[in-house]
């Protein structure tokens, strides 16, 4: 039910959604997010309070960076007690990189922060922005009969679906549909009501503090295997100079070439303290090492299990634990574990 009392922050941070086309012109101008109840008459109509926080200049998404998502949570941790939740509008570009990392920043969440973004600027016809920031905004107002909010959570939300926000990708560049969560259930649809699948959202301890995690290391590095990659490229990529961690897109359930050149690589990076995620290239599955020889090289030679992960929360989870401070072993142990709900752990059969 959606609170009459709510206070609700708005943090516009840049991206398509937040233009405008200049009647006169026809361009494309940053829309004025100060006067959103103004600009945006649907707005007037939601009941409860919806206030605004501008990144300014607004950023391209594909400026993002690890400094800019710690402003971002900077931003909710220095107003976390004034609002019940948060919006957070962001280009669609790198929101699965972003929703990734505030998922894994922000830890024991006890009040829902909701990404969503579009593809039309939100002052056109025909834009996706406004159900989008509408339904967020709901979202983030809504509560359960005990007065908590109903999705403590980072989410996106984006064309109708409410989705663990570290879980997601975006799988589309034309389509108004464009973000998936492949491998976790959606938190919630939006159709005539908001429908939520509540046994899927996460249920924090509200007797203990949110927890904000600051520091990132950003010596990571994806590495996609590919029928015929060379030695010179493996090379150079483990060579880099402070690499830290590697996220290794592999073939199906964790497979890769067994070459020897490329074992003794590996074999050297792993000994040199470089931690390296097997996660697959495959959009929906996991990986399981043991399945093949090919596989279970690999986690002979310590390479750790990223099982369902996205390559982006991978990513972003390597940069969070070693910007903690984390020592290869440590970080080797928490990839494989669910510390947010990123991943699913599947036993062995
Ligand atoms: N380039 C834009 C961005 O990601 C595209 C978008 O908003 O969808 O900021």
């Amino acid at each position: 039910m959606i609170d009459k009392n709510a206070n609700v922050l708005l943090i516009y941070t840049g991206g398509t959604i937040g233009m405008v086309e200049n009647a006169e012109t026809g361009a494309l101008e940053p829309f004025n997010f100060s006067h959103l109840r103004s600009n945006m008459p649907e707005i007037k109509r939601l009941n409860f309070n919806v206030e605004t926080y501008l990144f300014d200049p607004p950023i391209d998404s594909s400026d993002m960076s690890p400094s800019i998502w710690e402003q971002i949570v900077h931003v909710i941790e220095d107003r976390y007690d004034e609002y019940d939740g948060f919006v957070i509008l962001h280009g669609t570009d790198t929101m699965a990189y972003t929703a990734s990392a505030l998922g894994l920043m922000l830890d024991n969440l006890t009040k829902p922060v909701i990404l969503t973004g579009s593809h039309l600027p939100i002052g056109k016809l025909r834009t996706d922005g406004k159900e989008n920031l509408i339904t967020a905004l709901e979202i983030a107002a809504d509560k359960d009969a005990a007065g908590h909010p109903v999705v403590p959570e980072l989410c996106v939300y984006m064309q109708n679906l409410l989705m663990r926000g570290n879980r997601t990708i975006k799988i589309n560049a034309n389509n108004f549909s464009a973000f998936t969560s492949p491998n976790y259930p959606n938190l919630g649809e939006a159709g005539l009501n908001i429908r939520y699948n509540e046994q899927f959202i996460l249920q924090p301890d509200y007797d203990k503090a949110v927890n904000f995690y600051y520091a990132m290391d950003a010596n990571v590095v994806i590495l996609k295997l590919f029928p015929g990659i060379s030695e010179a490229v493996v090379r150079a990529h483990l060579a880099i100079p402070g690499l830290k961690g590697v996220v290794l897109e592999t073939y199906g359930t964790g497979n890769s070439l067994i070459d020897s050149w490329f074992t003794d690589l590996l074999h050297d990076a792993i000994e040199r303290g470089i931690v390296i995620v097997n996660v697959t290239q495959c959009l929906y599955g996991s990986v399981e090492m043991h399945r093949y020889e090919n596989g279970q090289r690999l986690e002979k030679l310590g390479v750790v299990s990223g099982h369902d992960i996205t390559t982006e929360a991978a990513l972003v989870k390597l940069m969070i634990l070693f910007g903690e401070g984390k020592t290869p072993a440590e970080v080797g142990r928490l990839m494989p574990l669910s510390l947010r709900g990123e991943l699913t752990v599947r036993s062995k059969k």
